[in-house]
């Protein structure tokens, strides 16, 4: 395993995390709890020293599976991280119980790494309303939290360097891979960051499996024609590897074979290790990736609010990713996850069609949408 160091604790953290967001599944939707806990313990015993959760991962069950994974000495070999989860706090005291909670949960006594999950332009108007920020000064006063992070999902880089500014954080956590450069806070914000001495922890390297799941043939062509050969992983990971402000990458993972892999790869990624011409196949893999796209909504928002409530930007996005990435199966969480209300609900009385201004017939993909995931 590769090691960088952290440059504000001095710590030494392995290339590879442990995002306990998608834990291997018994058939009833139930996490596989002795495989759960055999895979995150096998990282470890193989130089993975992070491991990342959150409260409402796997719907609260994740932090109590760490928890386990991590008894029999295994606390003490990890820098464990989780995240407050801003949304839930209806008022002040709720930032003590929801910390409490996931003591518990973990069963520890305290976390090393305690983020503000998911700010962003919304939710960071709980962040001030609530003094999130008075709340994690204290908890790290009284040993409950070593490290004070956020992990960023805001649309833009600008609102992303304003926190940055905001706080003297100890630490970041951002969405990074070869498909997502300029998106949220992207390599712009990473390098930011990483200037202030802020270091960098990396989520979605490979945007949620995406760029590993289904390999459409058009992509496939540029891999192969890649005079190095590398799995879709390899590729993947080297591009976020390559960028010497990263600290750790965290990768959501959910059988053995992935952890192997992982451990594989990031054993061997060098920073700074990619030549041009393997920088320019990623670039080329990517401009593919977007010519697949076959609705272009900016995400600009105009059309909002849907009387029904829909959330157009999200079913649009869904919609294009299942062309980009070639697979629909690799949308249905999101579409059954993130989407309230589902697109069925539309009306189709084409106000936001009125509205949008790359004309897009709005109605007709909610409807298209729909239709994909019945
Ligand atoms: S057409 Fe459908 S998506 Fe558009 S505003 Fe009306 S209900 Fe909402
Ligand atoms: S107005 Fe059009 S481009 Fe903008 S978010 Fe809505 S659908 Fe997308």
């Amino acid at each position: 395993m590769k090691y960088r160091t952290n440059s504000k604790t001095g710590e030494s953290v392995s290339l590879l995390g442990f995002g306990a967001m998608r834990l291997p599944l018994n058939a009833d939707g139930s996490i596989d709890e002795a495989e759960a806990v055999r895979m995150i313990r096998y990282a470890i015993d193989n130089g993975v020293n992070y491991v990342d959760t959150a409260y409402p991962y796997h719907n609260g069950k994740s932090e109590p599976l760490v928890g386990k994974a991590l008894k029999d000495g295994y606390r003490e070999k990890v820098i464990l991280a989780t995240k407050l989860p801003v949304w839930a706090i209806k008022k002040r005291e709720d930032r003590y119980t929801l910390l409490e909670t996931q003591l518990k949960r973990l069963d520890v006594p305290s976390v090393d790494n305690y983020l503000v999950h998911d700010i962003n332009e919304g939710s960071y108007n709980a962040v001030k309303k609530f003094d999130v920020m008075d709340f994690m000064r204290e908890m790290k006063a009284a040993d409950k939290i070593k490290n004070i992070g956020f992990s960023y999902h805001g649309s833009t880089v600008e609102f992303f360097k304003e926190l940055i500014d905001l706080f003297d954080w100890d630490f970041v956590q951002i969405q990074l891979n070869y498909m997502d450069a300029e998106y949220q806070a992207g390599v712009a914000g990473m390098k930011y960051a990483a200037a202030k001495g802020i270091p960098v922890v990396i989520m979605e390297p490979l945007r949620g499996g995406k760029l590993v799941n289904v390999i459409p043939d058009t992509i496939r062509a540029y891999w192969d024609r890649a005079s190095v050969k590398r799995t879709p992983a390899e590729w993947a990971l080297a591009w976020v590897a390559n960028f010497p402000e990263v600290l750790t990458i965290l990768s959501g993972m959910s059988a053995m074979e992935q952890v192997e892999d992982n451990l594989r790869i990031l054993s061997a990624a060098e920073q700074d290790g990619l030549t041009a011409e393997e920088l320019a196949i990623i670039e080329q893999v990517a401009d593919e990736y977007n010519k697949r796209i076959p609705y272009g909504c900016t995400a600009c928002r105009y059309c909002l609010p849907c009387p029904a409530k829909i959330e157009i930007p999200a079913v649009i996005e869904i919609r294009n990713e299942v062309d980009m990435y070639g697979s629909k199966a690799n949308m249905k969480f999101a579409y059954d996850n993130f989407l309230d209300p589902k697109p069925t609900v539309c009306t189709a009385c084409k106000q936001c069609e009125e509205i949008c201004p790359q004309h897009l017939n709005v109605s007709g993909i909610m409807a298209e949408t729909a239709g994909m995931f019945a």
